[in-house]
């Protein structure tokens, strides 16, 4: 069953809380036990591929979906087609000890399509359970790849719409082009005034604005978040944890039982959080780094026990990492404190009024077992991006490069595997920039796209290519405080049609 992190809700099963998002009274849902796997469950598993896996650690906590609802959506998320590869999530190595694990093969060029692609179909499974007769709406506020990601997964299914927020100005020539190409009858994408915080946060309130989601029920639609806060977007992240060793041993680069660390580039906290989900499930995984940009509020609260997001917030060169209110951070800290609910809506108020709380000694002391932190300036992401152009003739986005900053101030204990969480060419302003930064260069992204593929001989990914050949929608700039009317205009249009 799912728990609230604020112990303020009944427990629900997975369907319900796939449907909700997040617990009506506010707080986030979690599985109150992690599955415990023996060594020799996981070393059975070490030559499945990457949906068998995905289908084994489902089945652990979609409680109220049979396997074969789970298989079905599986199968349609995760085909070679979607992913262009075999493996899914190909782990590719490049030196002796390091891995970048490529997680960006999905349809966006971003690793949000690992989840992305399938909550759609864990939705529709689970509105079917809860019998559930409403038009879900879909709202997102995304740094930029989320977006796309999101609009990709939900674009023309059944049942849903999909409203996006993105900040004006706040995302990248090619992310905004990307959602504004979305195709679909279902699909809205909207640009707000603000940064990232700003519109995470003015979403947010939409969801916790009760009368207003009682206006939009008796008009028959139910709001939902496909935000990493949703269960069902941590769940699928789980799985890639667990690939990443088994192509690890299938390829004869460790014994099963030795520890790895991954280094995981970090805003939200979505994607780590999987990772210690997996390390507690029994993967031997040692240490869960994680790297920040000049965006350090995760980092220094590793260090210090304090989170304190009083701080300007700094755009830099890896926009999907610009948070300075981490999301998923209230689960890790509902996991570490003793799942001391009450403690969590003090901090998370504390949060919210002053922008800094200190967690207890206990709670410190926990989290430093598991979690290793660290940060890179955007001239330090550069560097790492060229530095291993050189070494390796690998290109690396500006997102994974903070990444390797990180592991190049890390002992090497252990075979270490960074998540590379997008692919070069979605973020090629800063990579053409560190590779050739005296250069004379093109305006335009898509002709950065063109020239990088030609100078360092790396295909364009199909995602990004696609651009060439799609015109943009016009776009529309809106306020903060505009959220609501436009959601209620889009859905009052989509009533009349
Ligand atoms: C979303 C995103 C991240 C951050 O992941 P979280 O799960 O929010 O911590 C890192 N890199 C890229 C490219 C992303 O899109």
């Amino acid at each position: 069953m799912y728990i609230s992190t604020r112990n303020n809700a009944e427990n629900v099963h997975a369907s319900e809380a796939i449907v909700r998002g997040m617990v009506p009274a506010g707080g986030l849902y979690l599985p109150d036990r992690i599955p415990q796997l023996t060594p020799e469950e996981i070393e059975a598993k070490a030559s499945e591929n990457y949906q068998e896996l995905a289908k084994w650690i489902f089945s652990y906590y979609l409680d109220d979906f049979t396997a074969d609802e789970i298989a079905a959506c599986v199968e349609a998320a995760y085909t070679p087609e979607n992913f262009a590869r075999d493996e899914i999530a190909p782990l590719i190595k490049l030196e002796e000890d390091l891995y970048v694990l490529e997680l960006w093969h999905g349809p966006t060029a971003a690793f949000k399509d690992m989840a992305l692609q399938i909550l759609p179909h864990f939705l529709v499974t689970a509105l079917k359970k809860v019998k559930l007769d409403k038009e879900i709406v879909i709202l997102v506020a995304t740094s930029g790849d989320t977006g796309k990601a999101a609009l990709e997964g939900f674009r023309n299914v059944e049942g849903t719409q999909i409203i996006v927020f993105y900040p004006a100005g706040g995302v990248s020539e090619v992310q905004e082009l990307q959602m504004l190409t979305t195709e679909g009858n279902n699909t809205h994408v909207i640009a707000v005034e603000g940064n990232f915080d700003d519109c995470q946060r003015a979403v947010k309130e939409v969801f916790a604005d009760h009368a207003y989601g009682e206006k939009l029920d008796a008009e028959g639609f139910r709001l939902s978040s496909a935000n990493s806060i949703n269960w069902g977007r941590l769940l699928p992240q789980i799985v890639y944890y667990f690939a990443a060793y088994m192509q690890l041993l299938r390829r004869d680069q460790i014994s099963f039982g030795d520890q790895i660390d991954f280094v995981v580039p970090t805003g939200n906290f979505g994607n780590i959080l999987a990772g210690w989900y997996a390390r507690e499930m029994g993967l031997p995984i040692r240490y869960l780094v994680c790297a920040s940009n000049e965006n350090s509020v995760l980092t220094d609260f590793f260090h210090t026990g304090v989170y304190d997001a009083n701080r300007p917030f700094v755009k830099t060169e890896s926009p999907s990492m610009d948070i300075l209110v981490s999301s998923n951070l209230e689960r890790f800290l509902y996991l570490m404190n003793g799942k001391d609910g009450e403690q969590i809506a003090n901090w998370m108020e504390a949060l919210r009024r002053d922008g800094v709380f200190k967690v207890d000694d206990a709670t410190k002391a926990n989290m430093d077992a598991v979690i290793r932190s660290g940060s890179a300036n955007d001239q330090e992401t550069l560097e790492a991006i060229a530095s291993i152009y050189e070494s390796s003739h690998y290109l690396l986005d500006t997102h994974t490069a903070v990444g390797i900053h990180v592991v190049e101030g890390l002992p090497r204990e252990v075979p270490i595997v960074v998540d590379s969480t997008a692919n070069p060419f979605k973020f090629v302003g800063a990579v053409y920039e560190a590779l050739e930064p005296d250069e004379d260069r093109p305006e335009s992204e898509l002709e950065l796209i063109t020239q990088l593929s030609k100078t360092t001989n790396t295909p364009v990914h199909r995602a990004l290519s696609a651009l060439f050949l799609q015109g943009s929608r016009p776009t529309q700039s809106i306020t903060t405080e505009e959220i609501q009317d436009t959601i209620t205009a889009i859905l009052t249009e989509q009533t009349e049609r």
